[in-house]
């Protein structure tokens, strides 16, 4: 059997170790052709030396010096640099580019996998949430498919899948709630980066587990859910399931609901989104339903989580404003980590940028870079990064 040849961009990340645990598993499916990563030069080195990829991409050049002399003599080409990246992503050995970097750095180096003809794993929501309508509509226009890693469109396909040519009338997209799902407004407003970082099911980054606090990462997944799907946002209904036992359901015009269930556990969705429409065994935790109890339901509270509002509010609007948001928030969160503005502080300067963001209704690549670059300006600038 032709194994598949992965290029893993963000491989150090908590996506990037969990897909190397996959590949672990499956050395006669997978192998890797290609790592990268933003500065975490020892795990990139320890990686290169374990899977023998062809290349090995450091985005800091300022680490590039060690990860070359760790790996001389392995015949492993080593890159530094994002212009590197999009150039090696695009080598003909790599069939599937598993996007897992951070933030607004993942779009990039998407956008040229998509231009080399490669099948996209997609982690990094960022890349949808500012750029949906022009990745969409190039990985359409190539015939490439955009596989979804993220848990809930995970799911959401999963049900797809099982659902023929039925359309889905809403989908129903599951939140954790994050660690504040029980707390007041007034001792949110008082949260520490510490307790913001204490997710109660998944182990993740900083970044998503900020988002996670917020509910900006929910936000996000509607986002992430119209240009995957092709669903209206409208239709969208977010359920707080504390458990994260159900990932998303799907419901039809005759009120029929499919929903995908599995223990929190990312490696399922990774494998899935490289080895679908087939099942691979996984060494995870499955589902024990008599120890399992009860599941529980509620609603979303935008009250005491506005990101939620004002993501649904960005792409009820459309254009570049989704990408002001993204912008915004990526630097409210680290002025959040950085101890420099409170909880609340991030949901109004994502409120801000949404007010003060020229509007665009059909951003170029290039208006969607500047949108990017003025939004992170000022909110950075507001919040004394
Ligand atoms: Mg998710």
């Amino acid at each position: 059997m032709e194994r598949s040849h992965l290029a893993i961009l963000g491989s150090t990340g908590s996506i990037g170790t969990q897909t190397l645990d996959v590949v672990r598993q499956h050395p006669d499916r997978l192998a890797v052709s290609m790592l990268s990563a933003n500065r975490s030069a020892d795990k990139l080195i320890a990686q290169a030396l374990e899977f023998r990829p062809k290349h090995v991409v450091i985005c800091a050049q300022e680490c590039y010096a060690d990860v070359a002399k760790a790996l001389q003599g392995t015949g492993i080409q080593v890159h530094s640099g994002t212009a590197a990246l999009c150039e090696t992503v695009a080598d003909s050995e790599i069939d599937i580019v598993v996007a897992a970097m951070v933030g607004f750095s993942g779009l990039r180096p998407t956008l040229a996998a998509i231009r080399a003809d490669k099948i996209i794993a997609l982690a990094n929501k960022e890349t949808l949430v500012a750029a949906g309508a022009l990745v969409t509509s190039l990985a359409a226009e190539r015939h490439i498919p955009i596989l979804p890693i993220d848990s809930e469109h995970s799911a959401i396909f999963q049900c797809l899948q099982a659902a023929g040519q039925n359309r889905p009338r809403r989908i129903h997209l599951t939140a954790s709630g994050g660690p504040f799902r029980t707390w007041e407004r007034e001792r949110i407003a008082r949260a520490t980066p510490a307790e913001a970082l204490r997710h109660p099911n998944w182990d993740m980054g900083a970044k998503i587990t900020i988002d996670s606090a917020t509910m900006m990462n929910k936000g996000f997944e509607v986002i992430e859910a119209k240009w995957l799907f092709g669903v209206d946002p409208a239709d969208i209904n977010v359920v707080v399931h504390p458990e994260s036992v159900i990932h998303s359901m799907v419901e039809f015009a005759d009120g029929a609901v499919l929903a995908q269930l599995g223990c929190p556990d990312m490696r399922q969705p990774i494998q899935y989104a490289l080895s679908c429409p087939s099942r691979w065994e996984l060494n995870n935790r499955k589902l024990d339903f008599a120890t399992l109890g009860s599941l529980s339901f509620g609603a979303a509270d935008t009250e005491r989580f506005p990101c939620l509002a004002h993501a649904f509010e960005a792409i009820r609007r459309g254009g570049n404003l989704p990408c002001a948001v993204n912008a915004a928030n990526e630097a409210a969160v680290k002025a959040f980590l950085q101890e420099k503005i409170g909880f609340y502080g991030i949901a109004e300067l994502v409120e801000q940028a949404l007010a003060m963001t020229p509007f665009i209704a059909e951003p170029t690549l290039d208006d969607i870079f500047e949108t990017n670059r003025l939004a992170y300006d000022r909110a950075a600038d507001k919040a004394g990064l």
